[in-house]
């Protein structure tokens, strides 16, 4: 493997049952079951790797009325990653179930938007509608991981490593970011919440927990460009996502996938 191509994990470790009508800013006239997993992601190349996300533990599962499936340090364990030796953690934004688990990367900088903490700490946070999705605790732990020296700030589009980039897309969140990974069968891009589900970006439609729909919606353009084919952008929360691709390792089905590897079954 040359230094700067990856492997690429999806860790599955939360879901919560939902009506589509709920996915989607202006309901869907289907009402069916349309679920959402939760996720967090692996970048491992040659002597190193980046976590992408850290999810939410099982006080936050409790507290959201979500069901924690199997913890996140349990998942990255189980392809191979040590939490507390992870030394970078990429973080798309600081919604509570992308942020939580704040301590189980002890050695790890977090890479994160300029915006979204400015956001986050900001005086959007002042509207209960608009403050929602964060949990103070989570942005508390930044702030303090912050002077301890561990939060590195990224302004828009930045290179992270040789084949990693990171790229603002906002729109869900003032400061989501993705991050375009180079692999054996071109450039992934884990998209995040820049598009929940497929529907999302393959239907122009909009998740209803939003900063700026416009943004949105020119997000999904972003992620097509930089995607190799539309078969190379994740969506951040599609149950489809375990189906697709093929289990990390024998055993893991259902769990943890190969994303560099190509889909074992259509879209
Ligand atoms: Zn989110």
């Amino acid at each position: 493997m040359s230094d700067d191509v990856y492997e690429v994990y999806a860790v599955r470790y939360g879901h919560h049952d939902r009506r589509s009508p709920e996915n989607f800013i202006g309901g869907d006239p289907h009402d069916v079951l349309q679920p959402l997993d939760f996720y967090v992601w692996a970048i491992v190349g040659e002597g190193r790797t980046y976590v992408v996300d850290t999810g939410f533990d099982a006080a936050m599962a409790e507290r959201r009325k979500r069901d924690l499936l199997r913890p996140v340090g349990d998942g990255l364990k189980a392809i191979g990653i040590e939490p507390d030796r992870v030394e970078d953690v990429i973080v798309t934004h600081l919604h509570y179930d992308h942020s939580g688990n704040y301590d189980l990367f002890p050695r790890a900088r977090y890479h994160l938007q300029d915006v979204e903490m400015a956001y986050a700490t900001g005086r959007c946070m002042a509207h209960a509608h608009t403050r929602m999705p964060f949990e103070a605790d989570d942005i508390v732990a930044m702030v303090r991981k912050l002077f301890t020296g561990r939060v590195a700030f990224h302004d828009g589009d930045n290179e992270l490593a040789p084949g990693i980039t990171l790229h603002r897309i906002g729109g869900h969140s003032k400061g989501l970011q993705s991050v375009r990974v180079k692999t054996r069968r071109g450039y992934v891009v884990l998209a995040s919440d820049a598009s929940h589900l497929d529907q999302h970006i393959d239907e122009a439609r909009v998740f209803p927990i939003v900063y700026n729909t416009g943004d949105v919606l020119a997000g999904y353009e972003t992620l097509k460009r930089l995607a190799t084919s539309r078969d190379h952008i994740i969506p951040g929360h599609d149950p489809n996502v375990v189906a697709r691709y093929p289990a990390a390792r024998p055993g893991l089905d259902g769990w943890a996938v190969r994303l560099d590897a190509d889909p074992v079954r259509p879209r």
